[in-house]
């Protein structure tokens, strides 16, 4: 619909268009009773500006610029111009004078759409665009001391909403701290149990190695001798029943490879 060709041309005349709004010479027809729909403000200008309404069938605008009111009509005809980056400012500024609700909305649901950023929030702020100001401000909190005190955005804002950005600022780093000191502690419990956890493997470990210094875990023929017989296999055979023994409750395995067990137990 923003085809040229399908936008309602305000400078010719329709058979039911009963006001011209005059901008620097040029007149753009419209229709009173349409625009007083609209806007409340433009309803109690047609009533004021003469005794009769009838009566009234041309409003000098000589402050306003011709292609930014043409573009505004366009957005409330039925043609219905989308809102874009390059009418958005206007348009808020025009439908903010004139209170037109439905136009304000439609900019602001823009605005939302975009990336928050502080000159939005500048936007939000100036024309009470409430939805808006609360999500940009969720991101202004976000920035860091030095982007908030170099942006040329903050110094646009009034104090009230500077003092709010510090105050969540303040809130979400405390949060942060908070997170962080929970996190630490449980670091130091983590490794504590670690520590005891790798002692208990030490023993473990420890308890096995002495097999082969004990004299009873060997054979009768070497129950005497001063080292361990490697090449006896009844040694061997009686070391590896030692050590199957030790494993065979399989505590340490369940206690250190949890996972690693209940693979192998459920293949
Ligand atoms: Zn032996």
């Amino acid at each position: 619909m923003t085809d040229a060709s399908v936008l309602r041309d305000f400078t010719q005349p329709d058979e039911l268009s009963d006001l011209t709004l005059v901008i620097g010479g040029t007149p753009l027809h419209v229709h009173k009773q349409y625009l007083a729909e609209w806007s409340p403000v433009w309803r109690q200008m047609f009533l004021e500006e003469c005794s009769s309404p009838q009566d009234l069938h041309e409003i000098a605008m000589p402050d306003k610029n011709l292609q930014e009111v043409t573009e505004l009509l366009h957005c409330i005809y039925s043609t219905q111009k989308p809102i874009s980056d390059a009418n958005v400012r206007f348009l808020l500024e025009l439908s903010d004078e004139f209170k037109i609700n439905r136009v304000k909305e439609r900019c602001e649901q823009f605005l939302k759409n975009q990336e928050c950023s502080l000159g939005n929030l500048v936007i939000a702020e100036k024309y009470n665009l409430r939805s808006l100001y609360k999500r940009c401000m969720e991101h202004a909190k976000t920035k860091t001391l030095e982007e908030l005190d170099s942006s040329v955005e903050c110094k646009k804002l009034s104090q009230k909403t500077l003092l709010k950005i510090y105050h969540d600022k303040i809130e979400m780093l405390r949060d942060y701290s908070k997170d962080l000191t929970q996190k630490d502690r449980q670091t130091l419990k983590d490794c504590d149990t670690l520590k005891m956890e790798k002692e208990n493997m030490k023993r473990s470990l420890q308890s096995i190695q002495v097999l082969w210094e004990s004299p009873s875990k060997r054979c009768f023929r070497h129950i005497a001798d001063s080292a361990f017989n490697y090449s006896c296999a009844d040694c061997n055979e009686k070391i590896y029943f030692e050590v199957r023994k030790l494993c065979g409750e399989g505590q340490h395995l369940r206690r250190y490879f949890p996972k690693q067990l209940d693979k192998k137990s459920s293949t």
